[in-house]
């Protein structure tokens, strides 16, 4: 039964792998709950003057899921699909996310229901301060640090950390991640997820004897995430043989060209009139064949009508929550075929470095960009290690695995530090 105001697929899906995991870890009924309902949820009208003189009004949340560890920590998404429940499920993700990498953060999603791209960049400047503005009595950095995720980007980042700062009367670099760096933001923050997707891939090629040289992949989704990806790992020598954004799908085994890809996107903005010959239909790129499979676009694309038909090797995960419930018990039936790296593990590079990121701005003392790599690579690693160890003694999915380890840790922290009163 759902007992809170959050509804909708995605949460119910957040719900759904929750209780698996419960199930698996024996957690009694009466600490459920305790662990899985946001602790805050906060939502705010931001209305803004329009270009044309009219003024809007549009909707945004926060949810931050739990304070047991230290501030919440997470993203803010600017799309029009973003509603209370979506938010929630995603700040519950970045929950297990980091308490799996081992920081020092609960989770916290935010968001607007808006499409970023219907709004002029005066606009959307506009709203992101107000955004920002509305947020500040519930939000600081040691209370909550925002993000960038689908929708925003470094520059908008820069205008929160600006509006922030102005209201406190001085410079608070450390209240918002992925900044650029002329505003405090770190070193490889801006690859962090890609770079951290394409480095797992290469450790799940290597368990599986697969010389990089001869894989190939597919990446769904062309944002941050999906570019850098495919970029990190063209450089590894994977052969990239398909690609779409929200415009256009390709598929090409003889391969495609990331850096005209890159330029074609930098020019047009969207991938629609590269190439009519390797043009598909969006629905089948995931099923095509390929060594390694990369939904990094939105939640539920692999779902119970299309998880029987994946012909990869590898599924790694760099959006949040792209396979579902249904489908995790599809390729749990098709046994150990397809090795899965889940969103928590595989995409949890971006979070690191904002983490990074945080620390340096708080002791105002920055690294070098091997720094940051060479850190980030190796809790990606200790991470990629416990998963498959746990995965394996005790006979369950990569996900489970991942998950049963970030919420151990949550639910170990909220005992020892008891309940209060
Ligand atoms: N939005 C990203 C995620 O889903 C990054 C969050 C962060 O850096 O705090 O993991």
């Amino acid at each position: 039964m759902n007992k809170s105001i959050y509804s909708g697929p995605v949460f119910e899906m957040a719900t759904k792998q929750f209780e698996r995991v419960a199930d698996h870890l024996q957690i009694l009924e009466m600490d459920r709950d305790r662990l899985l309902y946001p602790k805050r949820a906060i939502a705010v009208s931001c209305p803004i003057h329009r270009d044309d003189g009219r003024t809007e009004v549009y909707q945004g949340y926060r949810v931050q899921h739990h304070l047991t560890l230290g501030p919440t920590k997470g993203g803010t998404r600017f799309a029009p699909s973003v509603d209370i429940g979506e938010v929630a499920a995603l700040a519950i993700w970045m929950s297990w996310k980091c308490a799996l990498a081992g920081l020092p953060y609960g989770g916290a999603k935010g968001g607007i229901t808006v499409d970023p791209y219907s709004l002029s960049p005066r606009e959307l400047q506009a709203l992101s301060r107000r955004y920002m503005q509305e947020m500040i009595p519930f939000v600081g950095p040691h209370t909550d640090v925002m993000a960038p995720d689908m929708g925003t980007n470094e520059q908008i980042m820069a205008w929160f950390m600006d509006t922030y700062s102005m209201y406190q009367g001085q410079t608070i670099n450390e209240i918002v991640t992925g900044k650029p760096i002329s505003t405090g933001g770190t070193l490889g923050r801006r690859e962090a997820t890609g770079r951290g997707v394409a480095y797992l891939v290469g450790r799940a090629l290597e368990h599986l004897g697969i010389a990089a040289g001869n894989a190939t992949a597919i990446v769904q989704g062309f944002g941050n995430v999906g570019s850098v990806t495919a970029y990190s790992l063209a450089e590894r020598g994977v052969k990239i043989v398909g690609v779409s954004d929200h415009t256009a799908a390709y598929y090409d085994p003889a391969g495609l060209d990331v850096g005209e890809l890159q330029r074609h996107i930098a020019e047009r903005g969207r991938f629609s009139g590269f190439s009519a010959q390797s043009l598909i239909d969006p629905s089948e790129l995931l099923v095509r064949t390929c060594d390694v499979l990369v939904p990094a676009a939105i939640e539920q694309v692999i779902t119970g009508d299309n998880a029987s038909q994946l012909k990869c090797r590898i599924l790694a995960e760099g959006a949040n929550g792209p396979t579902t419930p249904e489908a995790d018990s599809i390729l749990d039936q098709r046994g150990g075929e397809i090795f899965v790296l889940p969103d928590i593990l595989c995409n949890s590079g971006g979070v690191i470095v904002s983490y990074f990121e945080w620390v340096q701005d708080l002791q105002r003392l920055f690294w070098e960009e091997a720094e940051v790599f060479d850190r980030l690579h190796r809790i990606l690693e200790r991470s990629f290690q416990q998963t498959i160890a746990r995965a394996r003694r005790d006979r369950i999915s990569h996900r489970m695995a991942a998950m049963a380890i970030g919420v151990s840790v949550v639910q170990s922290a909220k005992r020892t530090r008891g309940l209060f009163p």
